[in-house]
């Protein structure tokens, strides 16, 4: 058994909330059968670049491209016109009627679970089990707001003296403007848009440039459902996109994942106007994350719950493990035992129901990962083979002096290792919190003061311990960071959906 104490979980689960269980891939049989339905998926990327003819090919995400699918800051302003029409008339809607719709929508995503994955497999390069997590957390983000919404957005009356009537309520802010991130191109999209309509907002939502195709099916989806076409507008495009949404004043707040770079941005566009209402800007950012293992860990558990937390959709996850901490008297020990484990990765295409490790997301981040990853050659410890064709970055561990020499995120799977000493784990955590991020953080120990310690002195939003830090579970696990790492509140969690509303008190002398 083990050593750790039983943690109460303040989740309220509800009957009409389910985890979809989705597809078993860890069948065989289910594992095959269901790549071969998604590999058979249509993919008709949205662009003029011929590059898409080959997805795989390393400029299919070009300028080009990306122009080619760009929305005019005409209908920019467009969309914001239209969404701000829409919002009085959904915003009066009962919330029951908006959950309904979001949960409609759910069953809709679930139903159409092969196509939307054979989408993310082939314009996003993720893995079949990463692409099933996707439309799993897409529905749960759905449900759980849905859920949460009829918890939170009811009126509710207040104390007060005899003859006075006290109540307050929550209701939308009016058009959301909602940016997110390639990398989970399904779940975060859905997730950010389902939390500002069921509140009552309209939205006018930017998906990243690299997944254009997957947004606008979902988009499709949602209106087939019942969402209003206005409600829930889509503009498609780059960097130059999302700043021309973020300058128009009349968007009543933002929800934003992607890079600090990009965060810190958007928030002195927001400021920089004095006319301009304040907004609410919630921001879910990137990470320097840290496992801390210690001599009590079990070494073969260690070297799994490490590969799924670096390697796992080829490190391109915010939650991702960037830097290993060893105790150092098993160092050498553990270093051994990760290597093998590196050695037994598969690597190759997306659509490969046997890959472990896919292509990065485009040309740019690969000849990043790999500018960098040449630059510390001298400290590899280890690197394995990739196939010559693609943008395969190969998993690499490097060596590190200290906890101090990594402060940035590396967007892929490249993972950091250095060491510490026995009795000095309340300081690791603290040198680990100095570096400003906050995202996760992992412990490999059986020992309960250790547990204790990570608890008290960590300052990150989610922490792991003895277990892989990655793929937090709507509603079981919310995520989302602190200091660098994001703004809060915590997607799929209980404190979410206040953000997106306006709170209004209501005092009646009766
Ligand atoms: P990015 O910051 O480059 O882009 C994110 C989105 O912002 C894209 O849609 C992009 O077009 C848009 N954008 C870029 N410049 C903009 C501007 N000036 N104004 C408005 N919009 C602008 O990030 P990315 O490369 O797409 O995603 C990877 C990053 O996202 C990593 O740092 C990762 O850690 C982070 N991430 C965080 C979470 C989380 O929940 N904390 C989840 C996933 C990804």
């Amino acid at each position: 058994g083990t050593m750790l104490p039983d943690i109460p979980l303040p989740i309220d689960i509800m009957e009409n909330w389910k985890n979809s269980q989705g597809i078993d891939l860890a069948d065989r049989d289910t594992l095959i059968d269901t790549a071969r339905k998604v590999n058979a998926v249509e993919f008709e990327p949205e662009g003029t670049d011929a590059v898409h003819e080959d997805p795989h090919h390393p400029s299919g995400r070009s300028r080009a491209f990306i122009e080619s699918t760009r929305t005019s800051n005409e209908d920019v302003h467009g969309a914001i016109t239209a969404a701000q029409a829409a919002y009085p008339e959904w915003d009066l809607r009962p919330v029951e009627e908006r959950a309904g719709l979001l949960e409609k929508f759910a069953d809709v995503l679930e139903d159409n679970r092969i196509e939307l994955m054979g989408l993310v497999v082939k314009e996003a390069f993720r893995s079949i089990p990463d692409a099933l997590s996707e439309v799993r957390e897409a529905a749960d983000f759905c449900r759980y707001y849905a859920h949460r919404a009829r918890i939170d957005m009811p009126s509710v009356r207040l104390p007060g003296p005899t003859g006075e009537y006290n109540a307050m309520k929550l209701e939308g802010r009016g058009t959301f403007a909602t940016v997110s991130p390639w990398n989970f191109p399904l779940a975060i999209f859905v997730g950010q848009n389902a939390a500002a309509l069921v509140t009552g907002n309209t939205v006018v939502a930017k998906p990243a440039p690299q997944t254009p195709t997957i947004a606008r099916r979902v988009v499709e989806l949602a209106h087939q459902c019942g969402i209003p076409e206005d409600a829930w507008k889509l503009v498609t495009g780059g960097a130059d996109v999302g700043a021309e949404l973020m300058a128009d004043t009349r968007i009543a707040g933002v929800a934003f994942t992607g890079s600090i770079g990009t965060a810190k941005r958007i928030a002195s566009t927001l400021l920089v106007d004095e006319e301009r209402p304040i907004i609410p800007f919630i921001a879910e950012t990137g990470g320097v994350n840290a496992m801390i293992v210690d001599s009590t860990a079990l070494p073969e558990q260690v070297a799994a719950d490490v590969m799924t937390s670096a390697f796992q959709s080829a490190g391109q996850r915010c939650s991702a493990l960037r830097m290993l901490i060893i105790q150092e008297d098993v160092a050498d020990e553990m270093i051994a035992m990760l290597s093998g484990a590196m050695d037994m990765l598969y690597l190759g295409d997306p659509g490969d129901p046997a890959t472990d490790v896919g292509p990065v997301i485009d040309r740019d981040a690969y000849d990043k990962l790999m500018s960098y990853r040449e630059t510390v050659r001298p400290r590899w410890i280890k690197t394995v083979e990739a196939p010559e064709e693609g943008l395969f970055v190969p998993p690499t561990m490097i060596a590190i002096d200290e906890v101090e020499d990594l402060n940035r995120e590396w967007f892929g799977p490249l993972i950091h290792v250095t060491t510490w000493k026995a009795g000095r784990l309340k300081e690791t955590v603290q040198r680990v919190n100095a570096k400003g991020y906050g995202l996760t953080m992992g412990l490999h120990s059986r020992i309960q003061k250790s547990a204790d310690i990570m608890q008290t002195w960590g300052r990150v939003g989610n922490m792991y311990i003895n277990r892989s830090q990655i793929g937090a579970i709507v509603g079981n696990q919310p995520f989302g960071g602190e200091g660098l790492s994001g703004t809060g509140p915590k997607a799929g969690g209980p404190h979410y959906l206040p953000r997106f509303c306006a709170e209004r008190a209501v005092s009646i002398d009766t």
